[in-house]
């Protein structure tokens, strides 16, 4: 280990890792293609050597794709959930006893650090548990309340979609792999998924995984490709769930609009942290620094502004930078490092884009802000900036990198309406001592999710809560009850019995009238006694 100013740098980062270019050669040939496929180099950001090579789909790959998948769908949508459930739990043990194998893919091809890998590792398993083990009971026709009097026995049904197309970026390719496939295949779909160019080879892994733990083969297609097979995957699946930028999120909505298939769209965020006077400063700056410099910083859910109230300011911002700048940087695959580098060189080039505007127009940089190219070609500093002001870049726009802002504040309101004007609303954390006040002031946030005296894992991590964005943020939800709901039609199946609801033939329809009068002012009498209104 070298020390090069404060950072303490890991060099050099090698090791054996657990896979071997056979298995990527393998891994390769399990992309969908009818034809021959034009061959793709990846790269590791890590070093910038060559990882694989990756056969590109073509639009008409993309069509048979979809096809294929939708020819598997109906057998598997006709086996009873708790099979289905009984796969993605093989699924979860195989994907616990492999880890090392995936850790150290997952790790070559997007440079990060280990402590990240597993947090996705983790997060995937979480998924396969919670949705094997509810989606049975939430799929199974559920009984609603029929119309007055019992005149009807009402069902709800919920169907499959057919093939959900699932588009996914580069910064957590194992738990997106996973965490939008899975409750879309418990729902009784296929899915077409296609990752970020730059880590398919990580969703071929799981995809290999789901068809060892039982998965029937064909249900779960993997399409390899940039925007133009994203593009295509749109036109032909019957529902798409993007994770990724928020232009991309627009571009998908227009062109499924379109076509008239639901969507879910999670996006980008600007997410904000409000340090309250009476927090625990030790605390929140071990969370700031999770917050904003956790895969460095390329997480939707990080921090990118901090907001701390004037009396408390300098004693958190002295802990704050003084942590950052002992944080560990480097390419291990081991836990020594605690950040890795960015993944691909565009966001390196935002990163450093946004870092030098921000200088050039007045802000300060209290820690960090330089690349790192001895450590490796993407490798960038954790960077703490204070002064920033609204004409700089940082200050409104998304930078996805570890890069973080801090703002004194004095009055609650104000900062309030601030952390409110940004486009975005993803995610935010509070931290204070006095939980009943950061709850009310949680509830006035315009964000999918909120922390109190955590950054972003209580929310993310509780899989029964919804996970996503207000505004820019995106559409629908993932996780709970809603994120298995929208990979289903729901439909309505109802019953007549006794009679019919507009009343029998006999009946005059002047006195079928004052009858339904009487009995829906009677009954709405009845209601607001029951729900005390
Ligand atoms: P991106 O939008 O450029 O790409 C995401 C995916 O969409 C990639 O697979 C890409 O090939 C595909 N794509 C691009 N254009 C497309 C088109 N016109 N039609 C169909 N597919 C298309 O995003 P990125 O730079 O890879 O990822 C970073 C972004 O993702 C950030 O904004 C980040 O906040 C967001 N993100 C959001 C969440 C969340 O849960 N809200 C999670 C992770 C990342």
């Amino acid at each position: 280990m070298i020390e090069t100013g404060r950072l303490r740098v890991i060099n050099p980062p090698r090791e054996t890792p657990q896979f071997t270019p056979e298995l990527l050669e393998k891994l390769a040939r399990r992309v969908f293609l009818s034809g021959q496929g034009t061959p793709h180099t990846l790269h590791s950001p890590f070093d910038g050597k060559v990882l694989g090579v990756i056969p590109l789909c073509s639009p008409e790959d993309v069509r048979q794709a979809v096809e294929r998948a939708r020819q598997a769908q109906p057998a598997w949508a006709r086996m009873d959930a708790r099979s289905r459930a009984r796969i993605m739990l093989r699924f979860h043990d195989l994907l616990l006893q492999r880890q090392a194998e995936i850790l150290d893919l997952t790790q070559y091809e997007t440079g990060k650090a280990r402590r990240d890998a597993q947090e996705e590792l983790l997060d995937a398993a979480i998924v396969a548990q919670y949705y094997a083990t509810r989606s049975p009971g939430w799929l199974r026709p559920r009984r609603v309340g029929g119309t007055f009097l019992g005149l009807t026995q009402t069902w709800e049904y919920r169907h499959p979609v057919g093939v959900v197309g699932v588009i996914s970026p580069w910064n957590y390719p194992l738990a997106m792999a996973v965490s939008e496939p899975i409750p879309a295949l418990m729902a009784g779909n296929a899915v077409v998924l296609k990752p970020d160019l730059q880590t398919t080879f990580t969703a071929l892994w799981i995809q290999a995984l789901m068809e060892e733990a039982g998965l029937p083969r064909g249900l779960f297609q993997i399409v390899a490709g940039g925007s133009e097979v994203g593009e295509a995957l749109v036109a032909t699946a019957d529902f798409i769930a993007l994770t990724g930028s928020t232009p991309t999120g627009r571009k998908v909505a227009r062109q499924a609009g379109e076509r008239l298939i639901g969507v879910s769209l999670e996006l980008g965020g600007k997410n904000p942290m409000l340090v309250l006077e009476d927090a625990n400063l030790e605390a929140a700056a071990e969370g700031a620094v999770r917050g904003a410099f956790a895969n460095a910083g390329q997480l939707c859910v990080s921090l990118e502004r901090i907001y701390v109230h004037e009396k408390v300011f300098e004693a958190f911002t002295r802990r704050f930078v003084e942590k950052t700048s002992s944080l560990r940087l480097g390419a291990t695959l081991d836990h020594r490092s605690q950040m890795g580098c960015l993944t691909v060189q565009r966001q390196f080039d935002t990163v450093l884009a946004h870092v030098q505007d921000a200088v050039a127009k007045g802000a300060r940089v209290l820690t960090g802000g330089r690349p790192r190219p001895d450590l490796g070609p993407l490798f960038f500093e954790p960077t703490i900036l204070t002064d920033v002001t609204p004409e700089m870049r940082v200050y409104h726009e998304e930078t996805f990198g570890p890069v973080v802002s801090l703002y004194k504040f004095s009055d609650l309101e104000q900062v309030l309406a601030q952390i409110n004007q940004s486009e975005y609303g993803l995610n935010a954390s509070i931290w204070s001592r006095n939980l009943r006040k950061a709850r009310a002031l949680a509830s006035r946030i315009q964000a999918g999710t909120v922390n109190i005296n955590e950054s972003y894992a209580a929310a993310w991590a509780s899989m029964d809560a919804t996970m996503g964005g207000f505004k820019a943020s995106g559409l629908g939800r993932r996780h709970g009850q809603e994120g298995l709901y929208r990979f289903t039609e729901p439909q309505t199946i109802a019953i007549e019995r006794l009679m019919p609801i507009t009343g029998p033939a006999w009946l005059p329809r002047g006195w079928y009238g004052r009858i339904a009068t009487a009995l829906l002012k009677a009954l709405k009498r009845l209601y607001r006694l029951w729900y005390r209104l």
